[in-house]
């Protein structure tokens, strides 16, 4: 063992005192409050809330596509904020992996070419793009869509597609919102399985959901609220009564 295997690894991602207030005078809304949150490498974390608590805004922050009114993310120990808009591009393709609700794939493109896609960007052979995105499709179940274009496919095999997308290669923080909105139930479980499976692999975890089922799978869920974080269990089998009381309470 190294001298070092007992201090705690530094988090994938670290916010600090974030917030983000989007509008201004009669429009403005303090869609963040000062959040504070460290996701460490191999942690599943599932953010729950009701509507509008801005559990988006906060998985957008954290990916680096939308910038902090004040506070900081940190993504492996790197301040977002001071990275230059090519340097926070790069981080983001080689190290962030997101799933949102409306899939973003990209309509020309097949389901194999929009797996390989950000991975060509950053330099990785279009021939080994291609086989990683065939591996990554085939562990979704999904090899028989592989050069079909996304209207060629239902909602749930675009959201597998999407998922693949943000698994593929060594991304050491994902995050997903809503990752199992479109899918029944059993595949659900499966995506949830996968994501997982890349958080015990060494990855960092974020996923926003409204199903105790699936936040089951996180090892800690951080419940919010008017843009705080009002709660976190380590506890998943806590997560459906705490979630309760707390719309409850609205
Ligand atoms: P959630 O994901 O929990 O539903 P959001 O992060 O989407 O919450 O939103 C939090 C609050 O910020 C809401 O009141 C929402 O209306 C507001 N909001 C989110 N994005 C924008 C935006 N681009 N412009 C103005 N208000 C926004």
């Amino acid at each position: 063992m190294s001298e070092t295997a007992s201090a705690p690894p530094r988090p994938v991602l670290e916010l600090r005192s974030l917030t983000r207030t989007h509008g201004s005078g009669t429009t403005e809304v303090q869609a963040l409050r000062g959040v504070d949150l460290a996701v460490h490498p191999g942690e599943l974390v599932a953010v729950m809330g009701p509507s509008g608590s801005g559990k988006s805004t906060l998985l957008t922050l954290a990916g680096g596509l939308d910038s902090a009114t004040t506070g900081q993310v940190l993504i492996e120990g790197q301040d977002i904020g001071t990275l230059s808009r090519k340097d926070m591009a790069a981080l983001r393709r080689r190290s962030v992996g997101y799933v949102f609700q409306d899939y973003n794939l990209i309509p020309a493109l097949t389901a194999a070419e929009n797996i390989a896609l950000p991975r060509e960007l950053d330099g990785v052979s279009a021939r080994k793009a291609r086989k990683e995105a065939l591996e990554a499709l085939t562990e979704m179940g999904l090899e028989a869509v592989a050069d079909r274009f996304p209207d060629e496919m239902s909602g749930g095999q675009q959201q597998r597609v999407a998922i693949a997308r943000a698994l593929v290669g060594d991304r050491r923080l994902v995050l997903a919102d809503e990752p199992t909105g479109a899918l029944d139930s059993e595949t659900g479980e499966t995506v949830l399985a996968l994501l997982r499976q890349r958080c015990d692999a060494g990855a960092a975890g974020v996923m926003v959901t409204h199903e105790p089922r699936y936040a089951a799978w996180a090892d800690r869920v951080v419940f919010i609220r008017d843009g705080l974080v009002v709660d976190q269990t380590l506890n998943p089998a806590g997560a459906e009564s705490l979630l309760g009381s707390i719309e409850g309470a609205r």
